[in-house]
């Protein structure tokens, strides 16, 4: 079955596709996602779990407490270490949140807010896109 979004680690062991056109697409500043992206920001999105396919590979799912006390599961290729996709999301029940990175075309999907803009580092300009200093909502 072909699907509208396919995405691969960076030695493409793991593959996976979707076909929703995602509603919640954050540029998200806080220093958890510095850390685990290691970069100044990470770029991802919400994806219905029953529309999220793995499609090629194993991906290793690591539990992880966030800074709001809840659960969650980051996963990552074995074989290269890429960051791929966040799941059993406690705050966010039905979601995968998928790394914008790990798409074959990462130009079909853009941000539509940025959070913990209170984390943005001095050299890094806002997008023009609503801004929330914390969480949105
Ligand atoms: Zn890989
Ligand atoms: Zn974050």
């Amino acid at each position: 079955m072909t699907r509208k979004y396919t995405a691969q680690c960076a030695c493409g062991a793991v593959k996976f596709g979707f076909n929703t056109d995602p509603d919640f697409v954050a540029n998200c500043h806080c220093l958890d996602c510095k850390r685990a992206s290691g970069g100044e920001a990470a770029t991802f999105f919400g994806v219905p779990e029953d529309d999220f396919t793995l499609t090629s590979g194993n991906p290793k799912a690591r539990r992880y407490i966030a800074e709001s006390g809840k659960a969650l599961e980051r996963n990552f290729c074995p074989d290269c270490g890429s960051r791929l996709f966040t799941s059993n999301l406690e705050s966010f029940p039905g979601l995968v949140f998928v790394m914008l990175g790990s798409l074959d075309r990462p130009e079909l999907i853009a941000p539509k807010l940025e959070m913990f803009t209170k984390r943005r580092l001095k050299w890094a300009r806002p997008l023009d896109l609503p801004q929330f200093d914390s969480m949105p909502g």
